[in-house]
């Protein structure tokens, strides 16, 4: 099956009905008003499974209503699905006869309890030294991953090993082809010791906390060729309440990221159902969880025949004035197929610009 999805990063669009002054000035306090309420204090940020980003879904799913479009599976607008969420229990390591701190031992599992030792046949061990590259070694080990793995790492990678603890797997989503990428399949426990030992013994549990998320996401049936997609995306979650900055503020409001983008679909969700002209069906997604994982999105394109959808476009940022200049945006995925070019020409003679984004090499499509 053959998928094109493009990306978008933009970062200074604005997406009109055809230039009419009166209406512009009327569409920009729209689109200011939809942005002020979702980047407001009250949403506290739109964090994953708090009362702000509920009110957020709540918002959106209204907008969509009101802008004509039918809920997504017939029934409602909301698309829910379920996260784990794990929570540490405890770890009990015990390396040749000595205990091991809790503090020492890092482990990527789903499961509730992982028990192992120098005799389990589902277990290899590994050993990653001073002179190793942390990095490096461990994604190999990771990559050629035949079973479950317990990995000794010498001291010295604390502090690489804690940053990366402190953001890993504390969601999880069975997801098989997301899992298969992460090898989330196998588990992995890494343990940070002086030398590499002869007898050893891990038991690491953690438990698991059920969670509802949701995307929030609308029709608009197509009028010829209603079996083929068009997706207008953006996310709507944020990064919630962190420490505080120089001013004491510890809310990550998330006007630009991406707050923007949301307003752009709901506003694309007014334009194309007034304009009432659309072959294909378009379905205009909110995501959620896109900060952590990016579970929204995964869950979204899952409901569908890939197949059937013909192109995605994903508004991402586009609240600030592009460094390339007013009315330039960037296409993260330009070089993945011939929809970047198709745009540009579309743009011919018009005040904006669309560009290759110079991040693509991060996305992979
Ligand atoms: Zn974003």
């Amino acid at each position: 099956m053959k998928k094109i999805a493009i990306f978008l990063l933009l970062s200074t669009i604005a997406i009109h009905s055809l230039a009419q002054k009166k209406n512009e000035w009327k569409h920009l306090k729209e689109t200011e008003q939809i942005v002020k309420f979702l980047a407001s204090d009250e949403l506290a940020g739109r964090f994953p499974f708090t009362p702000g980003i509920d009110k957020a879904a709540a918002f959106i799913a209204d907008e969509f209503k009101k802008a004509g479009l039918q809920p997504w599976d017939g029934k409602s607008f909301i698309q829910p699905f379920t996260v784990t969420q794990l929570h540490f229990v405890l770890a009990n390591v015990v390396l040749d006869s000595a205990p091991i701190e809790e503090k020492n031992v890092f482990a990527i599992t789903n499961k509730e309890l992982l028990q192992a030792n120098e005799r389990s046949t589902d277990f290899d061990t590994a050993y990653i030294s001073k002179t190793d590259t942390f990095l490096l070694r461990a994604g190999k080990l990771r990559r050629t991953q035949k079973k479950n793995l317990v990995i000794f790492a010498d001291t010295s990678h604390r502090k690489i090993l804690s940053g990366i603890s402190s953001q890993y797997q504390k969601y999880y989503c069975d997801f098989p082809e997301y899992n298969s990428f992460y090898n989330w399949d196998k588990d992995v426990i890494v343990v940070l010791t002086d030398k590499k030992p002869e007898n050893w013994s891990v038991e690491y549990r953690q438990r698991a906390e059920y969670k509802e998320a949701k995307n929030v996401v609308g029709l608009l049936p197509g009028k010829k060729l209603s079996s083929e997609r068009i997706v207008f995306s953006a996310h709507y979650d944020h990064l919630g309440i962190r420490k505080p900055n120089a001013e004491n503020d510890s809310i990550y409001n998330g006007a630009n990221d991406d707050a923007s983008g949301v307003a752009a679909i709901i506003q694309l969700a007014h334009h194309f159902s007034k304009k009432k002209n659309n072959e294909r069906s378009l379905l205009f997604s909110a995501f959620t969880i896109e900060e952590k994982e990016g579970f929204g999105a995964m869950y979204f394109i899952r409901q569908y025949d890939s197949a059937s959808i013909i192109a995605g476009f994903n508004i991402e940022m586009i609240g600030r004035i592009s460094e390339k200049g007013v009315g330039a945006a960037d296409i993260t995925g330009y070089e993945h197929s011939d929809f970047g070019k198709i745009l540009q020409e579309n743009l011919a003679g018009s005040p904006y610009k669309f560009y290759p984004d110079t991040l693509s090499w991060i996305i992979k499509i």
